[in-house]
């Protein structure tokens, strides 16, 4: 079965959680899945979703330190509370509405390298660079390899064009075949797809030559759906 991760970003609250992970438990539990089903929630609904069994549950953003004074983040002591061991890092909303710097990135992916965390790896190209051609793609996909180290264990890639991102356009399959092949010529890591993937399409996706499963926003906050998706993927 392919990886299938939801990113709830900044979406629910405990109490609107609450249903969602009763079914989400009962579901996983019951058709014995594991080591599949990611979800990264806010972080207040951390202590919540801890509940659920068989669940990789993760941080969409920490701070690389174990604690400290950096106003409004959480860090390494906060996560170890939850027993969190795995991470998003360079999403494109934390590149481009956020502003975190390729220098930021790194630092934080090595922090969390070495405490050994399960990375989840985020790059992918403005529209702009899209329209200049795969050449062009694949170069600025590149440079968001600058510092990181690919070799790492516990690496997952995930490919999100910035422009197929909450749009409602995917990605073609010609587009996410043509840069998955060339990623995972260069970085053989599984490699995730990303953007306005829905229950209508992400068992093709997942079909696609070299894509390993597929990192959902909007499609993953009704539980219905999200289960619809792993369901259409098995
Ligand atoms: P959408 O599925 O809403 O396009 O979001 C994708 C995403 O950013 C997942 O990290």
């Amino acid at each position: 079965m392919p990886i299938i991760a939801s990113n709830f970003k900044t979406n629910h609250t405990r109490k609107s959680t609450s249903l969602f992970i009763e079914k989400l438990n009962n579901y996983l539990q019951s058709n014995d899945i594991k080591d599949e089903v990611y979800v990264f929630p806010t972080s207040t609904s951390l202590d919540s979703f801890n509940t659920v069994s068989n669940l990789l549950l993760g941080v969409q953003n920490a701070y690389p330190a174990k604690n400290g004074s950096f106003t409004g983040e959480i860090g390494l002591e906060q996560l170890e509370e939850f027993d969190i061991k795995t991470i998003l890092i360079g999403h494109s909303e934390r590149r481009h509405i956020l502003g975190e710097t390729q220098e930021e990135i790194a630092k934080k992916y090595e922090f969390y390298k070495n405490l050994g965390f399960r990375i989840i790896y985020c790059i992918g190209e403005p529209l702009e660079i899209k329209n200049a051609g795969l050449e062009k793609t694949l170069e600025y996909i590149y440079e968001q390899f600058i510092d990181i180290d690919t070799n790492y264990s516990n690496l997952i890639l995930a490919y999100e064009p910035v422009w197929a991102i909450g749009t409602g356009v995917t990605a073609t399959n010609d587009d996410i075949g043509s840069v998955h092949k060339a990623i995972k010529e260069k970085i053989n890591k599984p490699l995730l797809y990303g953007g306005s993937v829905k229950v209508e399409n992400v068992k093709e996706i997942c079909k696609i030559e070299n894509v390993d499963g597929a990192l959902i926003g909007t499609a993953s906050w009704k539980i219905e759906d999200f289960i619809k998706i792993i369901e259409n993927t098995k």
